[in-house]
């Protein structure tokens, strides 16, 4: 029985209850132990879903260089309309997400950018990714220039990012038509952005398609580099 007098006690109850539930879904840990933090409204049911796709496929050591993730809309996505980037052991992710598998290869492909400052040494030390790169880059080059993009080779073979070649890229070429001059090429348009970004998409294709067949024909040196680098480090375990 509930006596009368009781309802306002009942409505702080209540409303307490629902505030400890909601930071309960906006604050909480994976079962790996990342933090995640629902700064702006997110479609709950595809993080969830996203997350244990990402716990189930990629492994736990590798998943320990993430401290953090963040749903939310951060200013930096609008300069160059991102969705995601990765900071000092955080992971930052728009909110604005339609579907769990391409919140997953998001994820993945931000872990990548993590995996890549630990690991750099071992990943890029011995230059075996760079000349793939690099040749792969003149490889673009000269089908562009068979196309009527007439620019120096030079502007091809710099592996850091350039604002000016992302831009030749993603708004003067745009990436519906250099897809099919990538195509054989590169794994996808962005991977020829810059050598880290070559990296990030070939490591979040291996962890998100069971299947290796394509990573290891189109980007063999970091299909084996994955292969030694992170699987070698499992076994040290
Ligand atoms: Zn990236």
């Amino acid at each position: 029985m509930m006596l009368l007098m009781d309802l306002p006690m009942m409505k702080n109850y209540i409303q307490q209850k629902q505030a400890e539930i909601k930071e309960l879904q906006n604050n909480f840990y994976t079962t790996s132990g990342i933090h995640v933090y629902i700064k702006d409204p997110v479609e709950l049911s595809l993080v969830q879903k996203a997350l244990s796709k990402v716990e189930e496929k990629v492994p736990f050591h590798i998943l320990k260089e993430i401290e953090m993730i963040i749903f939310g809309w951060f200013s930096e996505f609008e300069e160059r309309e991102l969705r995601a980037f990765y900071d000092s052991g955080t992971l930052y992710i728009s909110n604005v997400q339609y579907d769990d598998i391409e919140l997953f290869e998001t994820i993945v492909h931000e872990i990548a950018h993590a995996v890549e400052i630990t690991y750099g040494y071992e990943i890029y030390g011995d230059g075996k990714i760079q000349n793939e790169f690099i040749r792969k880059r003149r490889q673009l080059h000269d089908i562009l220039w068979d196309s009527g993009y007439k620019m120096p080779v030079s502007f091809f073979v710099d592996t850091e990012y350039n604002q000016e070649f992302d831009e030749l890229l993603y708004k003067k070429i745009g990436y519906q038509k250099l897809d099919g001059y990538a195509a054989g090429i590169f794994i996808s348009s962005y991977a020829a952005t810059c050598l880290r970004e070559y990296f990030a998409t070939a490591f979040a294709d291996y962890f998100t398609n069971s299947n290796h067949n394509f990573i290891k024909k189109i980007s063999p040196c970091v299909y084996e580099k994955i292969n030694s680098v992170i699987y070698d480090e499992q076994l040290d375990i």
